[in-house]
């Protein structure tokens, strides 16, 4: 059960002054709740100086000012182009206030005649008088403290302005308890760190620039807590998975000697290490949790392919997850064959077949008929019932969360769970999203990969490499043209990627063909097969070609604007190609001017294809935030931690998580319930449920 001391942050924003229900929907979108908590967690980013309070007499014009000045008179507008203005005073001088179409009865109420109040916003010297425009603040001149000297200044969205955030984050700060530390003393003193409540208030109230920095004791120590919240929540999901019993799978079974003699190549060696530690893990009665990373091309697929063969052989069913339904497919018709010829019954299940495909489907794979189920999040559904469910290999991780991977391993009784991804993540990051497993990385690539060539080619280029793809094409290249990515808006890439597509067409003729993410389902698989089989030359296409696809055959890959996209998604795109024996090529086009930041992440490209590398370099060049680029990569989000900034305090989490779960097992003793309210101060609600109760 939640604490009560932290009931008041699980209010409604609506209560708090200002917020009404028509401005509580636009608060609900800037802070992402509508919670006091989810307010609190919002920064500010800068600050406004209020503190120069000079006289009219000697004000300077171009800052920001708070004046305490009488109210002389009104001049209503004539018109509506000329302002209403308020004539103020002091005892040095005189100066205006200037108002555009304001409300007659709130100007009158606000700023009557003969009134003290207190104005603060940007002077400005007007036909040699001083004016200031709508103030940003109007207050009563004889009350202190109503207008801060330094105002934090917060993102905003439409419809919330810094006031009405301001406002309502003072009345929150009310409300906030100070609670119990859960942090080691000798950690605070270490780091110089306050209570949690002392570092909340001064990160609202920000007197200075280093006050703002993301590494000020007061925001390093709230990111500290979001961290050690996120480690403890991976260790208890770690520590239930495995406390659940496994199973022991019969590994290097018939079938998986079948499978791997039927192989048209040796495994790398890399595989081989990878393959033995899953055969431990499967043979072990424990739960495996394993991830497997590996680049783009380095075989994953094959080495889940012999695993699941464990699953076959101990008479369980193997599954076999993809993220997007194109991949599911293009699996499905890789290993179908494979598995048709030892006799084993594959089956896919995705969104889109038809109701009675998949009653169909769901037959089979609840009688245990269908051995090895190919798929897509269809096979989350309550109403897939598998049989018996050994193993569950999740593919594309990236786009899956830690709660949908236990989902999936929920389906089965001890099921095994792999997820492969071929994201290079940094270790930083991996920490943070896959500290509740085992990883293993292949860091080989099958032989005979040639090298992509990679070159960057400003967009004035472009007519000459089109000229050189054309001979490329003229000798059977076939080529993947990736159109810009517009501010994640669909409709605008698509714009784009039409308008590409016709002038390609232009150049290329009717070889030319278009994908994107709009398309429905079988038009989209119809484009893909034209080019994958050869019917196409050039595949344009907005980002959906990302994840997975794979033509051998593909030779070039040209990338528009690419200082635009992520370096690991320029990487996964990039793998698209030098898939088979051909040299392949990557353009990656730029405008010009560019950043010299945007110069060097491209150059990063040209320079290696080393995934990991490139992704430890994109942190440190763009920050944790767009790694990936997009919001669905399944990484957990943080509200108040940056892991640029901090992320060398994830480590300090872990240790810290694994040392408190060592020595207090359900967080029972009184730092362990001082924890679990840090579990729910960051919503890890999860984490709960996997304490026992008590
Ligand atoms: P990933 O899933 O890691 O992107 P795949 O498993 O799809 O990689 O492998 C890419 C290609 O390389 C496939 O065509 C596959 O058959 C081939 N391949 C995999 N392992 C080897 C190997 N050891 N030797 C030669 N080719 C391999
Ligand atoms: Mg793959």
């Amino acid at each position: 059960m939640r604490p009560f001391i932290l009931d008041a942050l699980y209010r409604s924003l609506n209560i708090l002054p200002g917020i009404g229900p028509r401005s509580e929907k636009h608060f609900e979108r800037l802070t992402g709740g509508g919670k006091i908590l989810d307010l609190l967690w919002h920064v500010p980013i800068e600050l406004i100086d209020r503190s120069y309070s000079p006289n009219i007499g000697n004000a300077e014009a171009g800052r920001v000012a708070t004046l305490k000045v009488k109210v002389k008179s009104h001049t209503p507008s004539p018109r509506r182009s000329i302002p209403y203005r308020v004539t103020v005073s002091d005892d040095t001088g005189r100066m205006t206030l200037v108002f555009f179409n304001p409300h007659k009865s709130w100007i009158e109420k606000t700023l009557p005649v003969g009134k003290v109040v207190k104005v603060s916003g940007k002077l400005e010297s007007y036909q040699g008088n001083l004016q200031m425009v709508h103030p940003d603040y109007i207050a009563d001149g004889n009350k202190t403290d109503e207008i801060l000297p330094a105002e934090p200044v917060y993102p905003l969205t439409h419809g919330v302005t810094n006031k009405a955030v301001t406002k309502a984050m003072a009345a929150a700060m009310e409300m906030a308890p100070d609670l119990p530390e859960w942090l080691d003393n000798s950690m605070l003193k270490k780091y110089g760190w306050d209570s949690w409540l002392s570092s909340l208030k001064k990160l609202h109230a920000p007197q200075n620039g280093e006050d703002l920095e993301p590494v000020s004791p007061q925001r390093t120590r709230l990111a500290y807590d979001e961290f050690l919240a996120n480690q403890l929540t991976l260790a208890l999901a770690r520590r239930q998975q495995r406390e659940k019993h496994g199973r022991a799978f019969n590994v290097v079974g018939p079938y998986r000697q079948k499978l791997e003699s039927a192989l048209p190549f040796q495994l790398t060696n890399s595989q081989e290490d990878v393959l033995s530690e899953i055969d431990q893990d499967m043979r072990a009665s424990a739960k495996m949790m394993r991830l497997i990373q590996g680049d783009v091309g380095s075989g994953k697929t094959v080495v889940a392919a012999l695993a699941l063969m464990n699953a076959v052989d101990s008479g369980t069913q193997g599954a076999f997850m993809a993220p997007t339904e194109i991949l599911a497919r293009q699996h499905f018709e890789t290993l179908e064959p494979l598995f048709q010829v030892m006799g084993l019954d594959i089956l896919l299940l995705t969104g889109r077949m038809s109701a009675k495909e998949k009653k169909e489907a769901y037959q089979k794979i609840s009688s245990g008929s269908a051995k090895i189920i190919i798929g897509t999040h269809a096979l989350f559904q309550e109403k897939v019932i598998f049989d018996d469910l050994g193993l569950a290999v999740i593919d594309e991780q990236h786009r899956f969360g830690v709660h949908q991977r236990i989902t999936l391993s929920e389906k089965g009784k001890g099921t095994d769970v792999l997820v492969m991804t071929a994201t290079p993540i940094p270790r930083t990051l991996a920490l943070t999203a896959y500290g509740d497993m085992d990883v293993s990385r292949i860091m080989e690539k099958p032989p005979g990969r040639k090298p992509v060539d990679t070159r960057l080619i400003p967009q004035e280029k472009a007519h000459d490499m089109i000229a050189g793809l054309k001979r490329q094409i003229d000798k059977g290249a076939r080529v993947y043209w990736v159109c810009p990515l517009v501010e994640e808006s669909e409709k605008l890439d698509l714009t784009a990627a039409e308008e590409r597509y016709q002038i390609l067409q232009s150049f290329f003729g009717e070889r030319v063909g278009l994908i994107h993410g709009r398309m429905r389902g079988e038009d989209k698989d119809r484009v893909m097969s034209d080019f994958s089989e050869g019917r196409l030359d050039v595949l344009v296409a907005t980002t959906v070609i990302e994840v997975g696809v794979n033509v051998p055959e593909a030779t070039v890959m040209v990338i528009e604007e690419a200082h635009r996209f992520g370096l690991a998604q320029l990487h996964q795109l990039r793998g698209r190609v030098g898939r088979g024996g051909d040299k392949s090529y990557c353009f990656l086009m730029y405008k010009t001017p560019v950043t010299s930041t945007a110069k060097e992440r491209l150059s990063i490209m040209r320079d290696t294809e080393d995934g990991f590398l490139i992704a430890e370099k994109d942190m440190e060049l763009r920050g944790s935030g767009d790694i990936l680029g997009t919001k669905q990569s399944g990484l957990p989000e943080f509200k108040i931690a940056r892991l640029e900034d901090h992320g060398n305090f994830l480590a300090i989490a872990r240790d810290d998580a694994k040392l408190i779960l060592e020595k207090d097992t359900n967080l029972t003793s009184q730092r362990g319930k001082e924890l679990r309210t840090l579990l729910y101060l960051f919503e890890a609600d999860q984490a709960i449920n996997y304490l026992k109760s008590g």
